[in-house]
């Protein structure tokens, strides 16, 4: 059964980072498309802060890390996403307060906490085509295998699917949240980019407890 400490955790965020870094043109056109065209940069931004201050974080146990990078991501990304993000951080860095690392278990919890956080931060619900979606589809995924008592490896890969299913589902929503609400066509059609990065990161933290 896998665990990941600290290390991991900062491994995993380094990757992730790279992922983002490559769909540069990808995300700043959903953005561009439906809200201002700044969310890669915002969250790339944020990537490289956290990424750049890694010698300093190995130091932290993984509770102290995740509210470290709630913080920065806070300080760090500008828009809607920053303040979202930070949220989430900071509430899942709570939520395994008395964890050495993450499990099977205490991942979901850390997860869980974290989507809370991003709706009750947001107003947001599952189905208003935000971030929210990739993150509540994953875990609603996640949960199922946990509940069906699969293998790890299955109920990751049950959450990879979930994330990315999530994203994909919000193309057909309209917008009830984020600038893509304030558009006639409440971006109908059209990917959530918020959705799209979100579903980056939580693939990205699956394959590497697969890897
Ligand atoms: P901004 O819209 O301020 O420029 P970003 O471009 O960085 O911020 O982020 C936009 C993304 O933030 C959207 O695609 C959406 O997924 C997410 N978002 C915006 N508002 C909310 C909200 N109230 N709740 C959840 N997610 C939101
Ligand atoms: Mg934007
Ligand atoms: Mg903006």
């Amino acid at each position: 059964s896998f665990k990941l400490d600290t290390n991991d955790y900062i491994a995993y965020m380094m990757e992730t980072k790279e992922v983002i870094g490559g769909q540069k043109d990808y995300i700043t056109e959903l953005d561009a498309t439906t809200g201002d065209g700044d969310h890669w940069a915002n969250l790339y931004m944020g990537f490289e802060k956290i990424t750049g201050m890694s010698e300093d974080l190995k130091t932290l146990n993984i509770s102290d890390l995740l509210k470290k990078i709630g913080m920065t991501m806070f300080s760090a990304i500008g828009g809607s996403s920053g303040a979202l993000y930070g949220s989430g951080y900071v509430a899942a860095a709570k939520a395994i307060q008395n964890e050495n690392d993450l499990t099977i278990n205490s991942l979901y919890t850390m997860l869980d906490a974290m989507l809370k956080a991003i709706m009750e931060r947001g107003k947001t619900q599952p189905g208003q085509k935000t971030m929210v979606d990739s993150l509540y589809n994953a875990l609603v995924c996640y949960r199922k295998g946990l509940e069906a008592n699969k293998d790890e490896k299955d109920i990751i890969e049950m959450f990879i699917n979930g994330a990315k299913e999530g994203a994909e589902n919000t193309k057909n929503m309209e917008a009830a949240r984020g600038r893509a609400s304030y558009r006639t066509d409440k971006g109908v059609g059209h990917l959530d980019p918020g959705a799209v990065t979100m579903a980056l990161q939580l693939e990205c933290l699956g394959n590497y407890i697969l890897h």
